[in-house]
């Protein structure tokens, strides 16, 4: 392949461990050529994303991932090329990341209950300016001797549905398409292979869905394959990333490692153009 293009990768703007500049700069050494920072529920990482690869000459694709759950299972929405400076649309992150304080909040309480000595104060230490996120109180959980590692944080703890585990407040998968495409954004699917029920891509397509992210590190060469022909059948962009969240992180994975088509960015702004004429 000649270009690799990584369209889903965390920084410390939330769950990641690597700085937005420190992100661009591992991407450039593993020969990536365009990026896109997916942070949960923030942009605030895209500016010092975007002026770092101005330096190295990778093409910055500005995004961010809204995650959903409850109704069945977690379903992760990618919205990209959303202009930063919309109003609605910041005030919506706004919303959801006070809702992940009072969410963190909620599950150091469980913790508590469960004998464990935390304290939120120190899940926002952790988490510094970013998002709040459970990867934060899962390394709280281990820094405090609760456990002896993130990985048994999310095995014992945490994982959905887990003891101290509680629900993201209430927000569909077709909300979440709807907030993109009010902002003027490319809503894309993350990692299908994660989903519970695969029925929800067509409710999705008929909300406004634009792309599907077939390329992930946890998907089969047949999962892949059944990606590529949803994507061709309902009219959607092919998409990939790693879903890096940097070193030391969980379910570590090589950034660039999977890479989406060449053609994917070019076609993500190809959507958006056709989304605003489509509006106006
Ligand atoms: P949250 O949105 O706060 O529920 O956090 C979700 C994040 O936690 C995901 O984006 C992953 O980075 C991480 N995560 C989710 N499940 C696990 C797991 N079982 N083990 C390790 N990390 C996980
Ligand atoms: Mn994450
Ligand atoms: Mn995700
Ligand atoms: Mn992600």
């Amino acid at each position: 392949m000649l270009v690799t293009i990584d369209l889903h990768v965390h920084s410390t703007a939330s769950d990641g461990t690597l700085p937005p500049a420190g992100v661009v700069r591992a991407a450039h050494a593993a020969g990536v050529t365009a990026l896109a920072l997916t942070d949960h529920d923030t942009t605030a990482g895209v500016a010092e994303a975007v002026a770092a690869a101005r330096e190295t000459g990778i093409q910055l694709v500005p995004g961010v991932e809204l995650n959903t759950d409850r109704s069945r299972g977690e379903v992760h929405i990618l919205g990209y090329l959303i202009p930063l400076e919309d109003g609605a649309f910041q005030e919506l992150l706004a919303r959801r990341r006070g809702a992940r304080v009072r969410r963190g909040e909620a599950m150091v309480r469980r913790l508590q209950e469960l004998g464990f000595d935390i304290t939120f104060e120190h899940v926002r230490r952790i988490a510094g300016d970013g998002a709040i996120t459970r990867p934060h109180v899962a390394r709280a959980l281990m820094e405090t001797g609760g456990v002896p590692s993130v990985a048994e944080a999310f095995g014992r703890y945490l994982y959905t549905g887990g003891p101290a585990y509680v629900p993201h407040e209430p927000f569909t998968p077709v909300d979440a398409v709807q907030a993109v495409l009010a902002a003027g954004g490319v809503p894309v699917l993350a990692h299908p292979g994660r989903l519970e029920d695969e029925a929800i891509i067509p409710e999705l397509v008929e909300a406004g869905l634009q792309g599907l992210e077939c390329y992930y590190p946890e998907h089969s060469p047949a999962d892949t394959r059944r990606f590529l022909a949803l994507a061709a059948k309902y009219d959607l962009v092919v998409t990939g990333g790693t879903d890096f969240h940097g070193p030391g992180s969980t379910g570590d994975r090589a950034i660039g490692s999977v890479s989406a088509p060449s053609s994917a960015v070019d076609a993500l702004y190809e959507r958006q153009t056709r989304l605003a004429r489509a509006g106006s």
